[in-house]
């Protein structure tokens, strides 16, 4: 009888999780190292395409999504309030097979832990490398103990040790705008829209049990801290005079809740699976989140590798597939990504009248054409 595939997982955020459920329910003997003491997710909201919502669908999840995820019409607006551009969620779900859902980091994270085996997950095990033979890998940790696979998966994040090891450091580029995200205990009448002003954006997305998702950006330089005055003084300040409920969600929001994040992306790689290693999520391919599409991404390579592993006997040929399968999609991701951070992001008096211009002429068809090859995705089966 063929022994049943070890796998070992670096890094407990969506790409490892996922993985681990996808691969655990392909029968594959898992096991997943993450750094810190508990699984957790930072308190803001995030926004999960069809793309991705078809595979936790196809991983069981339908029911506590429906339970826990908020769905309904968007758009974009003016900073004064002004639509420049609709969605309707009903065209978006017939066009792809599944809703663009919204729901809270934490309640994601806390679905997918609870579908893991508690027993295949170890904390505080922070991976500083790897060894690999013809047959096989041992990974090494901070403690000195060492874990053997056959295939090990670097989920890791954007700083992924995993990763390093393999093609050395690369160092996240800065975008040139910051943002800050909240979650404020405000419902708001809309499910969810964007803000595009002048070198600012402010978007809002209703939450379930009565809590609003909100991030706001402005064109920055790196690295730039709080002023005295403190975080919630300085958006507040930032966004004064934008159209309802802007500054009402940000003074709803406790101070200390409000998070702060320069906006990074990797340059993709070539390359990403070298021998019986490989990766997934950010660690492969971090994008800036303008297209909300970071941990969709992760969620497609869950299932993807997992495929792949199961249809082919040799680890290092299936790692191959797995790459071939993804790289080009994600790639383009990123970049498109980064390249609709910059519209958004326009200061400049002209371009912003002409992006608001073109926004508001454009009919939902033909965004929604563009966006196709993105959130239209088969989902692989075996
Ligand atoms: C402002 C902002 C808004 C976003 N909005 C969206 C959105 O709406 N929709 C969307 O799809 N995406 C969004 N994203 C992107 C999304 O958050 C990420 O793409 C996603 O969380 C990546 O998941 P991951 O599991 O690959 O990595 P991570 O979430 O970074 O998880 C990596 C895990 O590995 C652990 N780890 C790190 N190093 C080691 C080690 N050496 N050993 C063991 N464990 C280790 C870490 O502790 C962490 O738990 C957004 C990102 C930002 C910054």
């Amino acid at each position: 009888m063929p022994q049943t595939l070890s796998v070992c997982i670096i890094g407990g955020g969506i790409g490892g999780l996922s993985t681990a459920i996808a691969m655990q329910q392909a029968g594959f003997n898992v096991s997943l190292y993450e750094r810190v003491g508990a699984i957790k997710e930072v308190g803001a909201g995030i926004s999960l395409w069809p793309n991705a919502v078809k595979v936790l669908y196809k991983l069981g999840f339908k029911t506590t999504l429906d339970a826990i995820a908020s769905i309904g019409d968007g758009g974009i607006r003016a900073s004064d309030g002004r639509w420049l551009a609709h969605s309707h969620s009903a065209t978006i779900e017939k066009m792809c097979g599944a809703p663009l859902v919204v729901l809270h980091r934490a309640e994601l994270l806390d679905m997918l832990y609870k579908a893991v085996d508690p027993q295949v997950i170890h904390l505080n095990a922070e991976c500083t490398g790897f060894e690999q033979t013809a047959d096989g890998v041992t990974v090494r940790f901070r403690d000195g103990s060492t874990a053997q696979a056959d295939v090990v998966i670097g989920a890791d994040g954007i700083r992924s040790a995993v990763r390093t090891q393999m093609f050395g450091t690369q160092t996240p580029c800065y975008s040139g705008y910051t943002a800050w995200r909240g979650v404020a205990p405000v419902k708001i009448d809309a499910a969810g829209f964007e803000m595009f002003g002048r070198g600012q954006r402010f978007g809002v997305a209703s939450l379930s049990q009565g809590r609003t998702y909100w991030f706001a950006t402005k064109n920055a330089p790196a690295g730039e801290s709080d002023s005295s005055a403190g975080r919630k003084a300085d958006v507040l300040a930032l966004f004064k005079g934008w159209a309802d409920p802007v500054e009402r969600l940000i003074q709803a929001t406790e101070e200390p809740a409000i998070l702060r994040n320069d906006i990074v992306d990797l340059p993709p790689l070539t390359q990403w699976s070298m021998g019986r290693v490989t990766l997934i999520g950010d660690a492969a391919h971090a994008m800036t989140p303008n297209m909300g599409q970071g941990a969709c991404q992760a969620i497609e390579d869950a299932l993807s590798i997992t495929t792949c592993l199961q249809q082919q006997s040799d680890p290092v040929t299936a790692l191959q597939t797995y790459q071939a399968q993804r790289i080009a999609r994600t790639t383009a991701i990123v970049n498109r990504s980064l390249l609709i951070g910059q519209i958004g992001q326009v200061s400049n008096p002209i371009l912003v009248t002409l992006r608001n211009l073109l926004l508001r002429i454009t009919p939902e068809s033909a965004t929604l054409r563009q966006l196709a090859p993105v959130i239209t995705y088969e989902v692989p089966t075996v």
